[in-house]
């Protein structure tokens, strides 16, 4: 496929933007990168697809998310309000969680990746939770990500609050899918080893995951979210989250920690020494009243930090437009987060976080041999758009809705805004029906 009329984006290691610039895509990789003029007469019979002079870029990367919370969207809490997190974890996703059968575990998938798919997030690290369905409920979400083109790395979150049968439950379904996905060395799916956080797993549970994880593999677990993950590590362990994960083995660098938004100088220094990933989400924090993560004195200490959604919409300009305003709100600084910072945690930091997963090739960047992960993006600057102000038109220019076409290795999953691997009214329509009977579900667990 040889795309034409474009203007490149590469990111990458030098960040450059090529106007009038032509790829070549071979299998699932982009093979060649020129001017039109040059490409389109050494290649005269590869397939063309115009770009209509489109800004042509990687696809978004999302460093945490949730597919299986979906179906909250629009649905009720009943009773009053939650007052805090611990409450909304309650009142909310661990009933919702419980609520999912097989079914509703592909469709909250799918639903999700429709999603990704139209506003240009092409790889997605996923946190499952289905306590009423977990042996094969990664190949049900993996078999949804398989359909819709995607790139995802999946995980099981193994939890001590549902007992220890569904404890190890989840610890089984976390190591038959990463040994399954080792053993066929595919560059679209990747498995991990789920965790939920520190306040839902004991000493004794801690242990035994670390004792099961198998090798080349690492956890994905939320830290220090709320106040209160810190209140029961303290009581539990007298260790603070963070030291107490470290004590266990937990940390390192193929492991996530999702959040820190509650962590000490000493907790930061771990995460920097051991090469834990954080992984911030700033509209999740912001929604549960939960803090800002300290990010700017992290990165300053050396730790890496991604930028993930959380189960918001995989629109991740709107990640990157809300970690830029939340901290400058924060601390009443219009110097803090600037747009140099949001682009390293969302491409540098994602790319390299993807890469523990999908090590087969360069993702997040357009170079020769790298992924042909790539979207359009009709977008027409009315001021000069140039790679060292580009982090600022993406902050008050871009919208995911100028998405136009979504390409993940190779392979065209829309084209124009037409979706070509899942049909969006037949699924969104089974989904809303599903979705019906699994608020009924978790009406009657409330
Ligand atoms: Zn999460």
């Amino acid at each position: 496929m040889l795309i034409h009329n474009a203007n490149l984006i590469t990111w990458g290691a030098e960040n450059q933007v090529l106007y009038g610039y032509s790829l070549l895509l071979e299998g699932d990789k982009i093979t060649a990168i020129a001017p039109d003029s040059e490409l389109a007469a050494r290649h005269p019979n590869a397939t063309r697809v115009d770009a209509h002079g489109q800004f042509v870029m990687p696809g978004n990367i999302c460093a945490h998310t949730h597919f299986y919370g979906a179906f909250a969207r629009g649905m009720a809490i009943p009773g009053s309000a939650p007052k805090d997190f611990p409450q909304i974890l309650n009142k909310l996703w661990w009933k919702l969680d419980k609520s999912l059968n097989e079914e509703d575990v592909h469709y909250s998938a799918l639903v999700s990746l429709i999603d990704a798919i139209k506003h240009g997030t092409t790889t997605l690290i996923d946190h499952h939770a289905s306590p009423n369905f977990i042996d094969g409920s990664l190949d049900v979400v993996a078999e949804a990500v398989i359909k819709s083109g995607l790139r995802a790395s999946l995980c099981y979150e193994v939890t001590d609050r549902d007992g220890e049968a569904k404890m190890r439950a989840g610890v089984r379904e976390n190591i038959r899918f990463i040994k399954g996905m080792q053993a066929q060395n595919e560059s679209r799916l990747a498995g991990s080893f789920g965790l939920h956080a520190s306040l839902t797993l004991s000493e004794s549970t801690l242990e035994f995951c670390r004792a099961s994880l198998p090798a080349e593999s690492g956890f994905h677990i939320h830290t220090a979210e709320g106040l209160a993950d810190q209140d029961d590590s303290l009581e539990k362990s007298g260790l603070r989250v963070i030291d107490r994960l470290a004590k266990h083995g937990i940390l390192g660098e193929k492991t996530i920690a999702a959040h820190a938004v509650h962590v000490d100088a000493r907790e930061i220094q771990i995460l920097a020494d051991t090469g834990t990933w954080v992984t911030h989400q700033p509209r999740s924090n912001m929604n549960n009243g939960v803090g800002v993560a300290p990010v700017e004195s992290m990165l300053r200490a050396g730790v890496k930090i991604g930028l993930g959604n959380d189960g918001f919409s995989n629109t991740m300009w709107d990640e990157w437009k809300t970690a830029y305003l939340l901290h400058k709100s924060a601390n009443g600084d219009p110097r803090r987060m600037d747009g140099y910072t949001v682009k390293e945690m969302a491409i540098e930091n994602n790319a390299a976080l993807a890469k523990v997963f999908f090590p087969q090739a360069p993702l997040a960047e357009i170079s020769v041999g790298a992924f042909a992960d790539l979207i359009f993006v009709d977008y027409y600057p009315f001021t000069e758009l140039n790679a060292g102000n580009l982090p600022w038109h993406i902050l008050f220019g871009f919208n995911e809705s100028m998405i136009t076409t979504t390409i993940v290795g190779g392979e065209m999953l829309m084209k124009d805004c037409e979706l070509l691997t899942l049909d969006e009214a037949e699924i969104t329509a089974k989904a809303r029906e599903l979705s019906a009977e699994t608020w009924k579900r978790y009406e009657d667990l409330t």
